[in-house]
């Protein structure tokens, strides 16, 4: 397993169906440093974790050393892993509720950090996942950024498994340009070439770079 060979294959693809720019972010979660370390050195810049102890632990000393890498926590947020989570994380694409967003908003003034979010949205209101409803993402977004001031870049989702993701990254294309949102973080291992024709520009690669996780 070469994982930098995997990498360009997904590089390779993205300039064959898309001229535009797209973040890859590698997503590392379960991968111990030793297999993460080639991309590191090969100098990838994006990063993804779902669970903040784990990113801590690996990804503190890297990140000190190397402050180019941009780490992404594409899973939930619990409001008591915060302060955390501001350590180590440069976007959250997981920024779902009203507590959350005004929890995020204290911390980050006393810590002085301004980070970038992603609202995730959730289409078919699934209760297993995270995620704004539709309806409900004009007033959120307007509370984030404008009582909060947050930076909100852009919306994220998780398409549900047993439907077409097309359908969903439409829809996410769709909502965020009618909010002015021009970042899209959406398409995984095995959809991220649908997701760009829908115009993603942060897709969330794991298993294709790292292989199976347990
Ligand atoms: C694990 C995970 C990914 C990566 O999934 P692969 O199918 O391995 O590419 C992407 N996004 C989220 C939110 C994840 O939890």
């Amino acid at each position: 397993m070469n994982v930098v060979i995997n990498l360009n294959n997904v590089t390779k693809n993205l300039e064959k169906f898309s001229a535009r720019n797209v973040n890859i972010i590698a997503i590392s979660k379960t991968f111990p440093l030793n297999i993460i370390r080639p991309l590191i050195d090969f100098g990838h810049i994006h990063f993804g974790e779902n669970r903040i102890k784990e990113a801590l632990d690996k990804w503190s000393d890297i990140i000190s050393l190397n402050p180019k890498i941009q780490l992404h926590l594409i899973g939930s947020l619990q409001s008591n892993k915060i302060r955390d989570a501001l350590k180590i994380f440069s976007y959250i694409h997981s920024l779902d509720s009203v507590k959350l967003a005004v929890k995020l908003s204290v911390e980050q003034e006393k810590m002085q950090k301004n980070i970038k979010y992603f609202i995730q949205v959730n289409f078919e209101n699934e209760k297993q996942k995270g995620g704004v409803l539709e309806n409900e993402i004009k007033d959120f977004l307007n509370f984030c950024k404008i009582e909060k001031k947050l930076n909100v870049i852009g919306l994220m989702c998780i398409p549900p498994i047993d439907k077409p993701s097309e359908i969903y990254f439409k829809k996410l294309q769709f909502l965020a340009k009618t909010n002015n949102l021009l970042e899209l973080s959406m398409g995984m291992s095995s959809d991220y070439l649908k997701a760009i024709k829908f115009g993603s520009n942060y897709i969330r690669i794991g298993s294709l770079i790292f292989g199976d996780r347990k």
